[in-house]
């Protein structure tokens, strides 16, 4: 492909994404497609001479779009939403059109240092501690991860190298495998599946110790677990709070749990994936209160500020635990400028790192400060219209009061219902919520994801739940009520029809 080439491919894919989304609400949100579905569309070997590049964009219609869960439909109301904005589309295509690697400052100075600036312009707009900050002239700086998963894996490793560098200066009889074998780290049931799975993936015991009503970490729970782990000679190493679970929203008291944390020299990350991104406006920051306590702090704008994955962005008190900790030199990576600026792969994974400021930088600029809070406003606004709905309704429940973006309702009596409006919901693939439990009974989780989402959307949703619940109660008091309901719906469409004539 010559640059002509690529010039026409190009405009003509920016307007078929531009198509897609602004008539992404005529979608389904749900596809309808059976596993394998994309292999009888294919050919079996790659074809042997190029093609022409409108056949290939004309395939991405017929192969891909029908087995595409659309993320960004105004219906889907799923787990968490994951970033979409017009700026970081852009952004993420420079990015790949400059293909640059930054495993060190030398390797493309503009993509260590635009990383620095933005972790510092997000930092100030979230109102983080400065210690965190690049420009605080300490050892605390921001870095893009991949993904809150691998942030919460670095604490707990950083976390470890800290704590088995501290125990050999007490001990140093002690082998440092039998240190690292009596390390522990607490998080609490509520927290992410990635939770547990860092302590997996770093070889340590992870106690998922019990939240309270609330569904928030307490201090006294974890004081509790960490004396009887020292009664039994064990080393408490990381803590790992939440702000804004997944599950429901909560957030985990940092008051309480930070100085517990500081007592026992352990490790306090914090993962606000979803929830930190309110922070950027002012009246959701006490739900921070005590972030001052942590060692580390992750939240993911490519979950609510607009900047498409990947994007999570981690802060670090002190980023000398993170140099100690993961430092490996050779000489191809040595360069003259060593130390005058941060080498990033020593913050993270993998050596290589792609220049995923870009994005940020152009999301900053382009919605600015206001745009971000407009938006954070408008979906917690969305949820609480939502909210209103469910309240009003006296078949339906709250299960917690709504939280950011996300309500949590249920049909009120036994869970079969809600179970089984759950299903019927997924099966009419209409809109697309997802299901959980709360103290032992089932709900079903509405979060506003879509930046499309406006309140007619919230209306039409809300009537297929009520549609479907209706059927449902009418189905659970009368054999015959499926048919009654057709009946109903018959007669509807012919007064519908009728009015058109
Ligand atoms: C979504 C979520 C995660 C996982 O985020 P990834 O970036 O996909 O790893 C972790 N923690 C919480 C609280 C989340 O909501």
């Amino acid at each position: 492909m010559n640059a002509e080439e690529f010039r026409e491919f190009g405009k003509a894919t920016v307007d078929y994404i531009a198509d897609y989304l602004e008539n992404i609400r005529d979608r389904q949100v749900l596809p309808s497609v059976e596993p394998g579905y994309i292999r009888a569309l294919l050919p079996d070997e790659t074809p042997e001479e190029p093609e022409q590049w409108q056949d290939v964009l004309k395939d991405v219609e017929r192969v891909i779009m029908p087995g595409v869960t659309h993320w960004h439909s105004p219906q889907f109301h799923a787990y968490y939403p994951t970033a979409n904005s017009y700026p970081a589309i852009i952004g993420e295509l420079l990015s790949a059109g400059i293909g640059c690697v930054g495993l060190n400052w030398m390797a493309s100075p503009a993509c260590t240092e635009l990383e620095v600036a933005m972790m510092d312009w997000l930092g100030k707009l979230l109102d983080l501690p400065k210690e965190f900050l690049n420009c605080s002239d300490g050892p605390g700086g921001g870095v893009i991860q991949g993904s809150a998963s691998e942030s919460t894996l670095l604490a707990l490793l950083a976390a470890k190298d800290r704590t088995v560098r501290r125990i050999k200066k007490e001990r140093p009889d002690w082998d440092e495998g039998m240190i690292k074998a009596k390390l522990v780290a607490y998080s609490s049931d509520q927290s992410n599946s990635s939770v547990e799975k860092a302590g997996i993936l770093g070889s340590m015991t992870m106690r998922l110790l019990p939240a309270d009503e609330k569904c928030s970490f307490r201090g006294s729970t974890l004081r509790e677990a960490m004396e009887k782990d020292k009664k039994q000679g064990l080393i408490p190493c990381c803590v790992i709070a939440t702000l804004g679970t997944t599950g429901t929203c909560a957030f985990d008291h940092l008051v309480e749990l930070g100085p517990i944390c500081i007592q026992n020299n352990v490790w306090l990350h914090v993962d606000a994936a979803y929830a930190g991104a309110a922070f950027i406006c002012p009246e959701f920051r006490h739900h921070m209160a005590g972030v001052e306590y942590a060692d580390s702090f992750t939240f993911n704008p490519h979950k609510w500020l607009l900047v498409n994955s990947d994007c999570s962005a981690m802060w670090v008190k002190n980023s000398n635990d993170f140099v100690n900790a993961f430092k490996v030199d050779r000489i191809y990576l040595a360069h003259q400028k060593q130390g005058l600026a941060p080498d990033f792969r020593n913050w993270q994974i993998s050596l290589g790192r792609r220049f995923r400021s870009l994005k940020l930088w152009f999301v900053l600029r382009l919605y600015g400060a206001s745009g971000l809070r407009k938006h954070i406003r408008k979906q917690v606004a969305l949820a609480q219209t939502f909210e209103k709905l469910v309240v009003a309704d006296p078949r339906f429940e709250l299960v917690l009061n709504s939280c950011m973006g996300l309500v949590c309702f249920r049909v009120k009596g036994p869970d079969s219902i809600t179970k089984k409006l759950h299903e019927a919901l997924s099966q009419s693939h209409r809109i697309y919520a997802s299901a959980a439990t709360y103290d032992g009974s089932c709900m079903i989780r509405f979060a506003v994801c879509s930046r499309f989402t406006e309140e007619k959307d919230i209306l039409y949703s809300w009537k297929e739940i009520c549609d479907q619940t209706e059927r449902l109660i009418s189905l659970e008091q009368n054999g015959h009520g499926e048919i009654l309901f057709q009946k109903k719906c018959i007669g509807r469409m012919l007064r519908i029809q009728q009015s058109y004539n």
